[in-house]
Formats: C-alpha cells, sequence, structure tokens
C-alpha cells in the first residue's frame, strides 16, 4: 500500500484530495500520516473529511481513520460509480476544493452523475466558483468530458448554505492538455457578485476595476444574489484569450474598504497580464491532476508555487511518471509529462 507523508511540501488539504482522487482512478490503496500536521488545526477539518466520507460513497472504499482532527488516513478503493449524489460539508467549507476531490474519478466513470454539493461557494484559499466555472472547467470540457456546474445559491464564510450543481458526462480517456501561449487576447470583463450588502459596493469595486484595467461599462457587470443565507461579495476579473480564460478574485471582507478588494483584484490581473504566461499559478497546481489522468501534455505558467511543486510530488507517488519541471525566461517555466 502506498504510504504518504502529509506534512510535505505544502503539507495542507492539498496532499489529501489529491490523494483521494487518484487513489479512486487508479484504483490504488493508500494511507497518509501527518495529514495538516503543521496547520493551526491540523487532521482533517469538515472540508476534508466531507471530502473523504464522499470520495468512500463514491468509490465504495474501506476507509479507517475518518473523523474529526484525525491525521492519520487508510483508503482502500473499490469501483467508482457515477449516478446521483448529494454532499453536505455541514459548514462552510469550499464545495468547489470538494468537487476536484471527485470530479477526476467521475469524468472517468462508466455512468453520468448529477452531483450537488452543500457548503461554501466563496471561500478565501479556494477556488471561487466564478473561477472553477469560467477558468477550470472548460478546460477539462477541452479534455473530453462535458462538465456543467451551476451556482444555485452562493455560500460565504462564515454562514455557509450555499450550493452547487454539477452534471457530469464522463469519458474513459481524456484528452492531453496543450497551453503553450495565450494567443490574442480576446476580452477582459469585470464582475462582481454581491449578497445581502448595498449596491454602492459593487459601483465602488466596479469603478476601480474600470479605472485601472481600463475597462468601457459594457464589461463591468453586478450580480445580487440575495438567495444566499449570509452576506457576501466576490469580485471577479475574467480575461479571455485564444487558448486560455484566467480568472482573478476577491472577497469582500467586513473592514476592509471596496477599493481595496477591488485593488487586490486588479494587482494579480494586471501581473498576468504583463507576464506573458497562459496558465496563472492557481490553475498551475489544479491541472496537474488532469495533465496525469490523460498521461501526457503540457502547459506553461509563472514561477511554480509551492501548491504546485507538491501537488508534482504527490501525483509522482501515484503515477511513478514524473513532470519535467524546465525554466524558459525568468519569469515562465513549462511542466510536461510525457
Ligand atoms: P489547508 O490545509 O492549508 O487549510 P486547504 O485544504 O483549504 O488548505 P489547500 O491545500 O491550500 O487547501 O489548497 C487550496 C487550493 O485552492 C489550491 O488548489 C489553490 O490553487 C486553490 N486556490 C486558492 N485560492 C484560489 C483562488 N483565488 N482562485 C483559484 N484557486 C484558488
Amino acid at each position: 500500500m502506498l504510504t504518504l507523508d502529509g506534512s510535505q511540501g505544502e503539507g495542507g488539504g492539498q496532499i489529501l484530495r489529491t490523494s483521494l482522487a487518484l487513489s479512486m482512478c487508479l484504483g490504488k490503496a493508500f494511507q497518509i500520516y501527518n495529514i495538516r500536521a503543521t496547520r493551526q488545526k491540523p487532521g482533517l477539518q469538515p472540508q476534508h473529511l466531507a471530502a473523504v466520507k464522499a470520495a468512500t460513497s463514491i468509490a465504495h472504499a474501506e476507509v479507517k481513520g475518518a473523523e474529526l482532527g484525525s491525521q492519520t488516513l487508510r483508503f482502500v478503493p473499490q469501483t467508482v460509480e457515477g449516478g446521483e449524489y448529494r454532499f453536505a460539508i455541514g459548514t462552510a467549507g469550499s464545495t468547489t476544493l470538494l468537487f476536484q476531490t471527485l470530479l477526476p474519478a467521475l469524468m472517468r466513470a462508466r455512468h453520468a452523475s448529477r452531483v450537488i454539493l452543500e457548503g461554501g461557494t466563496h471561500n478565501p484559499m479556494a477556488p471561487p466558483f466564478e473561477f472553477l466555472n469560467h477558468a477550470f472547467l472548460p478546460l477539462i470540457n477541452h479534455m473530453g468530458p462535458t462538465v456543467k456546474a451551476r451556482l444555485v445559491r452562493p455560500g460565504y464564510v462564515p454562514a455557509g448554505g450555499g450550493e452547487l450543481d454539477i452534471t457530469i458526462q464522463p469519458l474513459s480517456h481524456l484528452r492531453p492538455l496543450t497551453i503553450l501561449q495565450r494567443g490574442k487576447l480576446k476580452e477582459t470583463r469585470a464582475e462582481v457578485l454581491l449578497s445581502h450588502l448595498p449596491a454602492h459596493i459593487a459601483q465602488r469595486e466596479l469603478a476601480v476595476i474600470a479605472e485601472s484595467l481600463h475597462l468601457p461599462d459594457s464589461c463591468l457587470h453586478t450580480r445580487f444574489d440575495n438567495l444566499a443565507i449570509g452576506p457576501g461579495n466576490c469580485v471577479s476579473v475574467i480575461i479571455t484569450a485564444e487558448t486560455i480564460t484566467e480568472v482573478f478574485t476577491a472577497l469582500g471582507k467586513r473592514g476592509l474598504p471596496a477599493e481595496q478588494v477591488a485593488s487586490l483584484v486588479v494587482h494579480e490581473a494586471s501581473d498576468y497580464l504583463a507576464s506573458d504566461v497562459p496558465v496563472g499559478h492557481y490553475l498551475a497546481d489544479q491541472l496537474l491532476l488532469p495533465l496525469a489522468l490523460a498521461g501526457s501534455g503540457r502547459f506553461v505558467t509563472g514561477t511554480p508555487s509551492l501548491h504546485t511543486t507538491t501537488n508534482m510530488a504527490v501525483i509522482q507517488q501515484f503515477t511513478e511518471k514524473p513532470f519535467i519541471l524546465e525554466q524558459l525566461t525568468s519569469s515562465s517555466w513549462s511542466i510536461t509529462l510525457t
């Protein structure tokens, strides 16, 4: 049985999620120790435990250590079954991270799936729904499966209560992904999502973005969604180029002026636009798993984050096939799997 150290590299929940996903896809049992060992609240937190339980359910796995706070886990998957599933995290924990744990197995299953996930949809340090929908899923769909996600209701920290409704038409063999350049820039637009908060917040955020990124009114959008059970605000800048769409986001926070929330996004988007790499640093760590499942592929990105190098190391432990990381210029790198 494969044994992993959950505190290696970045040392966070991604090591567990990648292990669960690959274990289900490859039918390889694993055990992991030191799960999130150096975090303030170490071990399995509700979002991670929900991922373990959901994976257990779709892969009919035998599991030991699936308890809150547990720093060890043993996971023995059986056959993955597509179908109708509903999983609730029970807190504002990230549904998008839970989804990314289940997607690799379900997009290669024999039958289609519909998955409803409840929890947070716009969390700090996790992909917000807009990133999932406009950046991550189009690339997954480009690899062959048909995955559609709908934001039924936003869920923010701390209230949670959000819901995603996802349908997955699987495909047993993914097409390799190659993204070497961005191609021509087609459109930059900004979207503000606002729940139970005054409209002037969106106006102030969009004013900063319009001025800094030189966007006309036609590229500025506000969506009021008061189905959420608590207040929340997410600002997204969506950059569409010929080969890729990248999404940069920031979440509103009590005490943080709207102008500063918008500035955070402007900085990230401007850095990306000034660089000539196609794949931003969040997408980079999230594309490694699909690449590994396709068996080959290549993309160009900026300086790899610790999430990226850690994810590469974890995936290699499962596949025994190394990623080749090559520095192209002072600020661009290629990641290749052959
Ligand atoms: P921890 O164990 O540190 O509490 P965690 O389980 O919540 O962490 P991480 O292991 O840190 O999660 O993984 C976070 C994932 O979320 C990474 O894949 C990262 O790329 C992604 N992510 C974080 N912020 C964003 C963002 N703004 N946009 C897109 N993706 C993001």
